[in-house]
């Protein structure tokens, strides 16, 4: 198949770009580059021995997503671009909608003038806000979502259903994942935040490589295992290929799907994982919770093992040691 991949120079379409090369398929990147580095690309080349084809555009911008439409024939589109930091998300509400649903609605506007009708799109699972655990696809998405992020990722859901709805040959799938972590083993792509991470993991590799003098844990006085906050990590390169797998079990209507392995893993547990992958001790504090935060959630994955033959085969051990290979050998990420 022919993949537009929006957002494919980031970090998890980076690293599904290499899934479906290696797969036989041919992605097809288009990015803005607002939260990414073109060296991914080149880095893929040196691990697939494939050059992708590249268009640097703004997905709001119509003309240039009409004009690589017209010049690909496009079998479908996997979207990954959208901005993801929640924090930022809260500061500037507009700048969050305006990217990532004015460059969903040119999308699929775009895709219906092409007729391509396959769509997979990075849903989360912050969709779920509040609901009981572990998350399961039949409950009402939507309700305390707590930042505009969240609520970006809800909408576009929303919009991709109607669409749906509207046109029976339609394939839409929002999978909906859950705290993604680690690199490719060779090392070559990672995750490569700008500036201070806000996620645990390359905040845990920066303090690892030295950048940082210790990791802040927020809180520890929930009720779980150890009062640290409980997520369900899932590797990059299992998140990747649930991307193919969304796309060879794409079937007429609208679907979500959680891309998970259920099992909720706390901040300690993963902290000391990583002491043992990357041998290195982890200096850390404890600071007070921060706003926003769950105690804990985790996936219920059984839908995508049946409908998708698809489930996580590598363990938080296989992510750390592989998030510590990409960081020590790339200190300053890409740049
Ligand atoms: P990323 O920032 O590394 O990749 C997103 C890419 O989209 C970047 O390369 C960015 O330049 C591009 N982009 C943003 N807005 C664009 C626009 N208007 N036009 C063209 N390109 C644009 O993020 P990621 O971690 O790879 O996440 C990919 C997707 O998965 C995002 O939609 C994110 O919200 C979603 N997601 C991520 C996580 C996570 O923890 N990483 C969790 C759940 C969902
Ligand atoms: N966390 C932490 N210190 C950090 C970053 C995160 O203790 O510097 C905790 C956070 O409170 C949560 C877990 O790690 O319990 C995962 O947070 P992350 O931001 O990676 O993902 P989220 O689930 O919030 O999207």
């Amino acid at each position: 198949m022919n993949i537009l991949v929006t957002g494919g120079v980031g970090y998890i379409g980076s690293h599904t770009a290499v899934k479906l090369i290696e797969a036989g398929h041919t992605p097809i990147v288009v990015d803005s580059l607002v939260n990414s580095n073109v060296e991914s690309l080149a880095r893929i080349e040196q691990i697939t021995g494939t050059k992708q084809l590249f268009y640097k555009a703004d997905l709001r911008d119509r003309d240039a997503l009409d004009a690589i439409f017209s010049s690909n024939r496009l079998d479908a589109v996997i979207h990954f671009a959208g901005l993801k930091a929640v924090g930022e998300s809260t500061e500037k509400p507009l700048y969050y909608y305006q990217n990532n649903l004015d460059s969903t609605l040119v999308l699929l506007d775009v895709m219906q003038a092409h007729a391509v009708k396959k769509l997979v799109f990075s849903s989360s699972a912050t969709v779920y806000g509040s609901a009981p655990v572990p998350y399961v696809e039949t409950y009402p998405a939507g309700q305390g979502i707590t930042n505009p992020y969240g609520r970006t990722k809800y909408f576009v859901e929303e919009m991709m259903s109607d669409v749906a709805k509207s046109d029976d040959t339609l394939e839409f799938t929002s999978l909906r994942y859950f705290n993604p972590v680690g690199a490719h083993p060779s090392g070559l792509i990672g995750e490569n935040p700008n500036g201070t991470p806000n996620n645990l993991m390359p905040y845990i590799t920066q303090v690892a490589v030295g950048k940082r003098d210790k990791l802040g844990i927020f809180g520890d006085n929930y009720d779980t295992i150890d009062g640290t906050g409980v997520r369900d990590y899932i590797h990059v390169d299992d998140l990747a290929e649930g991307h193919l797998a969304a796309l060879i079990h794409a079937t007429p209507g609208y679907h979500t799907v959680n891309l998970g392995s259920g099992r909720g893993t706390s901040v300690l547990e993963l902290v000391h994982a990583f002491e043992v992958a990357a041998g290195v001790t982890i200096p850390y504090k404890i600071l007070p919770r921060r706003s926003g935060d769950l105690p804990a959630y985790y996936a219920d994955a059984s839908l995508a093992a049946s409908r998708l033959n698809w489930r996580t085969t590598r363990t938080i051990e296989d992510a750390c040691r592989d998030s510590w290979n990409w960081q020590s050998k790339n200190p300053e990420g890409y740049n």
